[in-house]
């Protein structure tokens, strides 16, 4: 696969363009506009400059990377895509328009891919052209360090497509784990009830942010606590995740913790908004309660 289309220029998408384009595919990045999409190839450029700055990459091959990123208002470009990831908000409904509306575009060998963190993969086939070439393309977060994608395939997945993704996924240095199409598939299915149960701890006065976190991270030895993890992926995917959980199995140890909610209503998303457990406006995070 040499070009890449990635739908959603947020976190995620942002992420996944800079390691294809790192690996010297090239990529169109799209958002709701082109500002968006622009703004999200914004944010790769600091990350790169962040990388210059380090010594982890030349200037030159920075720019090399960057070039190959560009920003497109609409999805008639996506044509020519070897293949397009769909990396928006956490929202079936989203993801589905977007599928409709990109699948006009697919080319006849072309693969569509869902970056969805629990949406189940056969269901959104349905808004593909070719549920035979709609996959589920996992990755994790912060995409160009973490070593893991997860390939989903759904119930109509052609085994060729799920050996080309595969394929692309090793060929950006990363490991594969194959799921079934189940709820939260893997890494999350075990991830997210952790996370939920942290903030139910939280909210029951069992112990403070920096405790809960600093118990999981020496007691369990993950190099991160639960809450500050939530903070990293978004207080509102977790949410919208936990809640995919909850009504696809409909088993109450997936209801999302009240304090949860009130995190999201209140617009405190994490790191992305500045504020979630911790606050990121200083140096260090500081934990917020
Ligand atoms: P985010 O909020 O940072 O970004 C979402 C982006 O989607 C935003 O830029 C938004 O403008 C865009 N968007 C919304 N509607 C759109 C539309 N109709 N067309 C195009 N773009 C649209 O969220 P994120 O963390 O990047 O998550 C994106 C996806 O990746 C979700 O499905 C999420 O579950 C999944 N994911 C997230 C993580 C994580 O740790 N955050 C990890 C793995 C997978």
């Amino acid at each position: 696969m040499r070009n890449i289309a990635v739908i959603g220029a947020g976190q995620m998408g942002t992420g996944i363009a800079q390691t294809v384009a790192q690996n010297g595919m090239t990529v169109m990045l799209s958002d709701v506009d082109l500002a968006r999409a622009e703004a999200g190839k914004a944010n790769v450029e600091k990350a790169l400059v962040k990388l210059v700055g380090r010594g982890k990459i030349e200037a030159d091959a920075a720019e090399a990377v960057l070039a190959k990123i560009t920003p497109v208002a609409d999805y008639s470009p996506m044509a020519e895509a070897d293949l397009i990831i769909e990396a928006a908000t956490e929202k079936e409904e989203i993801k589905n328009t977007i599928f409709d509306a990109a699948g006009k575009v697919l080319a006849a060998d072309a693969i569509m891919a869902s970056n969805t963190s629990s949406i189940p993969i056969t269901r959104m086939a349905n808004h593909s052209p070719d549920p035979q070439r709609f996959i589920g393309l996992h990755f994790f977060n912060p995409v160009p360090v973490m070593g893991l994608i997860e390939v989903i395939p759904g119930l109509a997945t052609a085994k060729n497509t799920t050996d080309r993704v595969t394929e692309f996924a090793r060929g950006l240095g990363k490991e594969v784990v194959l799921s079934q199409d189940e709820p939260g598939f893997v890494v999350n299915r075990i991830l997210l009830p952790m996370i939920n149960e942290a903030i139910f701890v939280l909210g029951q006065s069992t112990a403070g942010i920096e405790d809960i976190d600093k118990g999981c991270r020496l007691g369990l030895n993950h190099p991160m606590g639960p809450l500050q993890l939530a903070d990293f992926v978004g207080l509102d995917t977790c949410l919208d995740i936990i809640m995919v959980l909850y009504k696809t199995t409909r088993d109450a140890k997936y209801r999302p913790a009240p304090l949860l909610v009130k995190y999201v209503e209140a617009g405190w998303l994490g790191r992305k908004t500045g504020r979630g457990f911790y606050d990121y406006s200083g140096e260090a995070p500081v934990p917020t309660r």
